[in-house]
């Protein structure tokens, strides 16, 4: 028999999630996740991907994919530490290394399982973290998981982060202490202050670890952001995602040579969940490569971010402070938020609300990710729309 305690549980819940506007629809693309997608047999100029470089649908990560797949199998077969470890995840870590400057790296499922797994092999209940308090929810998981005292500081508030490693230093209650920070904040697009991070972290003697999801292919000739400021020796966890502007999926940890030998024997998603498909392992070793070998991409991805910022902030649209090329435009109600979002949909552009708990209650916002791969008419067709809705909605 069901349990109606479970049944009506979930009824209250989610009732209450709609009328408060927080409930999301999943809509399915009928094919690939480009610039232009296709839901209900309807077109949609895509402005929610992560696919900052529009490698999702490159025909070389496709053709590097296949082979592999041909060679390898579709699946792995195996935990990475039993003999589901197949050349293809070895190269992808060497690959990475060279990619990070770092002396090694170590490949996980996805990025979230890298900070679930990263976070916990190193930081236990005789430990402290000092996190950003806008932090991404894995970071904040990871954290819960190692057991270890969170103290978050204010988001990227050097003065707060300094006062509270002083007091935690001071306090002389824990063995280990980490700073944990994303090196490009999501939702907002603005980018963390790694020097002083840095500076912090040397003079308390803090370990340092940035997960650079949003920065990697992005900033630092591609590199990310830990490059972009020339601290590729100076930090201890460099993380990151292979999902976004990679175009695949998966996540690492790039850094020293004993750290991810380390990881190989004492993380959890390492050593408990099956690895990465061997196709995908391949599809980011070719992505990796274009990467290295030109930055062309990044460029049109830059290009194609300042266009759109500009063109909003012309409008009259709030865009934030984003340093990159995410562009959030800020509209603050919940319920008015996923309202502009229906309205930009029915107008053929696909740019989701994102609020609260993703972001604090009353700072709902569209939040815009310009690739490299949408054309100036995409972008022009889009700010058409947003324009048309802003002045429906009276936002502009
Ligand atoms: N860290 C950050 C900062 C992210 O934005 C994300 C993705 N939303 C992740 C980790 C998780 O990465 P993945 O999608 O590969 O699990």
């Amino acid at each position: 028999m069901p349990s109606r305690i479970l049944a009506n549980f979930l009824n209250e819940n989610l009732e209450a999630l709609k009328k408060q506007g927080l409930y999301n629809v999943i809509d399915p693309l009928e094919g690939a996740n480009g610039p232009v997608i296709q839901i209900a047999g309807k077109p949609f100029i895509n402005l929610s991907s992560n696919n900052y470089l529009g490698l999702a649908t490159d025909k070389r990560l496709i053709e590097a994919s296949i082979e592999a797949t041909k060679k390898y199998g579709v699946g792995a077969g195996a935990v990475r530490t039993i003999n589901g470890t197949q050349t293809a995840h070895v190269e992808l870590e060497e690959k990475l290394a060279e990619f990070k400057h770092t002396e090694a790296a170590i490949a996980f499922q996805s990025g979230f399982n890298c900070n679930m797994g990263a976070i916990s092999a190193v930081m236990d209940q005789h430990d402290a973290i000092l996190s950003d308090e806008l932090n991404h929810a894995s970071i904040i998981d990871g954290c819960r998981l190692s057991r270890a005292k969170v103290i978050r500081y204010n988001h990227s508030d050097m003065a707060d982060l300094r006062h509270k490693a002083q007091e935690a230093k001071a306090s002389g209650l824990y063995q280990k202490i980490m700073v944990i920070t994303d090196g490009v904040f999501s939702m907002d697009g603005d980018i963390a202050k790694l020097p002083e991070i840095v500076k912090i972290a040397e003079a308390f003697d803090l370990i340092t670890y940035v997960d650079d999801a949003h920065g990697s292919g992005v900033l630092g000739e591609g590199a990310g952001t830990v490059k972009h400021f020339g601290l590729s020796d100076r930090i201890d966890f460099q993380i990151g995602t292979l999902s976004k502007a990679i175009g695949v999926v998966g996540g690492y940890v790039a850094g020293k040579r004993d750290l991810v030998d380390w990881l190989k024997v004492r993380s959890r998603p390492f050593l408990f969940s099956t690895s990465l498909t061997p196709g995908s392992a391949a599809a980011c070793v070719k992505a990796i490569e274009i990467l290295l070998e030109s930055n062309e991409l990044q460029k049109r991805l830059w290009e194609n971010g300042d266009y759109l910022k500009n063109g909003l902030k012309q409008l009259g649209f709030n865009i934030g402070q984003s340093e990159t090329p995410i562009t959030p435009c800020i509209i603050g109600e919940e319920v008015l938020t996923q309202n502009f979002s229906k309205q930009l949909y029915a107008d053929g552009v696909y740019a989701k609300a994102i609020v609260f708990p993703t972001v604090p209650k009353g700072t709902g916002r569209i939040r815009n990710m310009p690739t490299a791969a949408h054309t100036r008419e995409m972008l022009d067709e889009a700010l058409s729309v947003y324009e048309k809705v802003g002045k429906a909605l009276k936002i502009i």
